[in-house]
């Protein structure tokens, strides 16, 4: 078998690993922030019921500008947007993808403050953007000051901000976002993957939209809607974004059962969300919990923990994986993240990682 290096490929892609969360079959998964509740089993008849009826013209093109899905996600998000400021892709991660084909690219720059999602530098290589580390401030926070003096300096195409902030968990203030679009004649996006776990009352960077064309609001159905295996999410902009998305897309992204199953799941917003209170109690009960077993857990507005204080993150992990648990190391020294599952895997959970604890 030839090796990667045999390959004429692109010599920016030389030497790079892909995302790479491990992908195994054990009882409980906790390291992807998945929603570990399954959907409610009279939506998933109502979902169905949308594919049987979609799949009888799949020898057509679907909807190239997956009206219906529009318009169901803009009565969702709410906040006065209508279907013309809501653009989808297959997951939010092939959003950012569109957005960097169009705004980033070989020449241009995109800045972003690690620890963050790992993806948002992987698609940035992928599309031939490069990528600026910028630093948080202390405890994972930027202030408007430090996202100010960073776009200063680094002159950036695009700003990613992640709020709440994968892996930390840290919220992102509404004040820093706009900051940040103060400073820059460029694209800003948000990543909100987590918004819906969000404490009661928080504020979307959705309120920041009038006024501001050039800032992208990146959600997604994986996480909250429990929808991760459907692969759909999307940004709310001004509908000259969408225009943006268009010239680099490929026609049809969105298949029709994509788009019928979707459209069908959030006709149930309410019940898709049901779980996400407990998800959030579970989350919360991490952040009670793990500082009694001696963990420092980071606050969250997720649903996922990031704790330190570990000694040896990967003999922990592997120690969880003998318990049939998987949970997330990141490469963050002394820490460990995890996802609020059921109550019954957070429970099995920190019994695992107190029995550790006592041997
Ligand atoms: C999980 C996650 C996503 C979701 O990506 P999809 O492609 O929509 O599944 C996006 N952003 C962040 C920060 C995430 O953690």
């Amino acid at each position: 078998m030839a090796s990667l290096s045999d390959l004429p490929i692109r010599d920016d892609l030389r030497g790079l690993s892909p995302y790479g969360a491990p992908q195994k079959h054990v009882r409980i998964q906790l390291n992807v922030n998945e929603n570990t509740h399954p959907i409610p089993e009279a939506v998933a008849t109502d979902i169905v019921s949308s594919l049987a009826k979609a799949i009888l013209s799949v020898n057509r093109y679907p909807d190239r500008e997956f009206t219906e899905l529009r318009e169901s996600l803009a009565g969702y998000v709410g906040h006065g947007l209508a279907a013309a400021n809501i653009w989808a892709a297959n997951g939010s991660n092939e959003v950012l993808q569109q957005v960097l084909q169009a705004f980033g690219g070989p020449g241009r720059s995109v800045l972003g403050f690690p620890p963050t999602y790992s993806m948002h530098s992987i698609i940035a290589s992928g599309t031939g953007t490069r990528w600026i580390p910028g630093e948080r401030d202390a405890s994972f926070e930027i202030s408007p000051a430090t996202v100010t003096r960073w776009i200063e300096q680094t002159s950036p195409d695009l700003v990613f901000l992640c709020s709440p902030n994968n892996p930390t968990g840290t919220p992102l203030s509404l004040e820093t976002i706009a900051a940040a679009y103060e400073a820059t004649p460029g694209i800003v996006v948000v990543d909100e993957a987590y918004a819906e776990f969000a404490p009661a009352g928080t504020e979307s960077a959705l309120s920041l939209l009038p006024g501001r064309e050039r800032l992208l609001i990146s959600r997604t159905m994986s996480k909250a809607f429990a929808f991760a295996g459907a692969r759909v999410g999307y940004l709310a902009a001004d509908p000259v974004i969408a225009d943006a998305m268009r010239l680099v897309r490929l026609p049809y992204h969105l298949s029709s059962l994509t788009q019928a199953a979707a459209v069908a799941a959030l006709a149930h917003a309410p019940e898709m969300l049901a779980m996400v209170d407990d998800i959030r109690r579970q989350r919360d009960r991490l952040l009670t919990e793990l500082p009694k077993l001696g963990f420092h857990a980071w606050p969250s507005a997720a649903n996922f923990v990031l704790f330190g204080g570990v000694d040896d993150p990967h003999a922990v992990f592997e120690a969880l994986l003998d318990h049939d648990i998987i949970i997330r190391d990141l490469g963050i020294a002394g820490h460990l993240r995890v996802s609020a599952g059921t109550e019954g895997e957070t429970t099995a959970f920190l019994e695992a990682l107190e029995g550790l604890r006592l041997h």
